[in-house]
């Protein structure tokens, strides 16, 4: 295994994996370093999914300036990575007159912000847009830049571009330490070895305060777990046109009720204390709080159609609570992206592009790739295809003709996409998360056995050593029958 690398980055979310594509382009070695399994496991996986337009954050920030141009690119970069996105735009919803001029208020912030076509709708209108909205509601600020992606198909597709581009990624590979020379660092300690290197991207998320705290740099920065719970419905059942938010308050954006890539209504989070910043368990409380909240907003919803539920955990900074992304000043050769919160998913192509931008100040020189390729096409999604199409993609190969996954329509071909592309799914949640199956009504009772026969053949392992995602979530003890083919 390569130990010498320019540019190593910590951590495989949204923020490490875009940052390793737009440093693809250049002639440089890039190593990124994760200790999961699989890319983009949480938060960047657990959100509410939005590209939000960039009105909320107060003016001036870092936030606000990342997640207005972040808005703007994610527009191109989307359709460029092959990444399913919908441009639904968001609503805040005003169910009084007081919660009216803080609508106004929002608009003016918008405006500060140079965000586009920001602008107040009345009941009617609102009415509109979501037919099933709030009787009560009065009136709503709407924003058109907004828009829902699948999260973990965008920091897939983020990794899999850099990859086609020559990064390499290490899974299950934790970094321990800093190798430091006379106040420069010279490469990192991991779990999996050394590694040599000029330059350190940390863009580890909840734990990026214990990294930089080991280069002894911003030693006061410190991140506090927040989880926010969400349930979701069967589309049979409900859906939404929108992304529909409740007027913000001093804790946030809200409890919000939304649209999903896959017309699923999502609604959610809430914000309570965690036990740690691996605490993504759900609980009853937790839960009705995110349905009485969003039954403000949607009063149909009902508890019945509930089909899943799951807990994001936010990396909630001290300070200022703004973004930062900055050379660390006490040690050199580090870059530190730290307190990336909501709006980070939003924010995230701004912040790599700022990171290249550190790297060119801080003396690299970036020389262009003639042959650095930006696109990334997606592998066939038979759900999404028409019956023509199905009828080509199946002449091809044949095993887009086998169901595995029946409520999602997910075939054998698209598993098997999963498991041998250039950032391999080696679990089930991996085919899950890529691919969505078992995310439907039956919540996988159907496709379980058959997956797990297809990653023991595929991998060349046990059934029983078969994870769901990753060492110690085996899903089977031993064989009592043979596994359904
Ligand atoms: C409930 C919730 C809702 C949200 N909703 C939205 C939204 O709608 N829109 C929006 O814009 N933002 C939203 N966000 C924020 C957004 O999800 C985050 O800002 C973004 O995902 C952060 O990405 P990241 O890459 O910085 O961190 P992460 O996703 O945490 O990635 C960091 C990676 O580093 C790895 N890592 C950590 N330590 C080490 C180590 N020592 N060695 C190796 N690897 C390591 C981790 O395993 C992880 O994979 C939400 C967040 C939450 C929690």
């Amino acid at each position: 295994m390569k130990n010498k690398y320019d540019v190593v980055i910590i951590g495989s979310g949204i923020i490490g994996s875009l940052t390793a594509r737009y440093l693809s382009r250049y002639n440089l070695s890039v190593l990124v370093v994760e200790k999961e399994i699989d890319v983009g496991m949480c938060p960047s996986s657990a959100n509410s999914a939005i590209i939000h337009a960039g009105y909320d954050p107060k003016p001036g920030t870092m936030k606000a300036e990342m997640n207005a141009k972040g808005n703007r690119i994610w527009h191109s970069l989307a359709p460029e990575l092959g990444i399913v996105f919908e441009k639904t735009g968001s609503l805040v919803v005003a169910t009084s007159e007081d919660d009216v001029s803080k609508l106004k208020q929002l608009q003016e912030q918008a405006a500060a912000n140079n965000i586009p076509g920001v602008e107040i709708l009345d009941k009617e209108q609102l009415k509109t847009r979501e037919p099933l909205i709030n009787p009560e509601a009065v009136a709503a600020l709407w924003a058109p830049t907004a828009a829902v992606l699948d999260p973990f198909g965008a920091v897939l597709a983020a990794a899999e571009n850099a990859v086609a581009n020559g990064v390499t990624y290490l899974f299950e590979t934790e970094f321990t330490d800093f190798i430091i020379d006379s106040g420069r660092i010279t490469g990192i300690r991991t779990t999996k070895g050394d590694f040599i290197c000029r330059r350190v991207i940390n863009a580890a998320g909840l734990y990026a305060d214990e990294v930089t705290r080991k280069a002894g740099a911003r030693i006061d920065f410190s991140i506090t777990p927040r989880k926010g719970s969400y349930l979701i419905f069967d589309p049979m059942k409900i859906t939404l046109k929108n992304v529909i938010f409740p007027v913000p308050s001093e804790m946030g954006k809200g409890i919000l009720a939304s649209t999903t890539t896959h017309g699923n209504v999502l609604i959610g989070p809430n914000n309570e204390a965690c036990d740690g910043k691996n605490d993504t368990a759900t609980g009853e409380d937790g839960l009705m709080e995110v349905f009485n909240g969003a039954k403000r907003l949607i009063p149909s919803l009902d508890l019945k159609n509930v089909i899943a539920q799951y807990c994001g955990v936010r990396a909630k900074g001290n300070g200022t609570g703004d973004f930062i992304v900055e050379k660390a000043s006490e040690v050199q050769g580090l870059i530190n992206l730290l307190g990336i919160e909501s709006p980070g998913f939003a924010s995230a192509p701004a912040i790599a592009l700022r990171v290249i931008e550190l790297l060119k100040e801080s003396g690299e020189k970036l020389e262009e790739k003639p042959d650095w390729n930006p696109v990334r096409k997606p592998f066939p999604h038979f759900h999404r295809m028409s019956n023509v199409e199905r009828k080509k993609l199946i002449a091809k190969n044949p095993a887009y003709g086998r169901i595995v996954c029946r409520c999602e329509e997910i075939t054998e071909g698209e598993i098997l996409d999963a498991i041998h592309s250039p950032v391999p799914a080696r679990t089930y949640d991996g085919i899950k998360r890529r691919t969505w199956m078992g995310t439907g009504r039956c919540q996988g009772a159907f496709d379980y056995p058959r997956v797990i026969a297809i990653l023991s053949r595929e991998l060349g392992i046990p059934a029983e050593e078969v994870t769901k995602k990753g060492k110690g979530s085996e899903l089977v003890y031993r064989g009592t029958k043979e596994c359904a083919q």
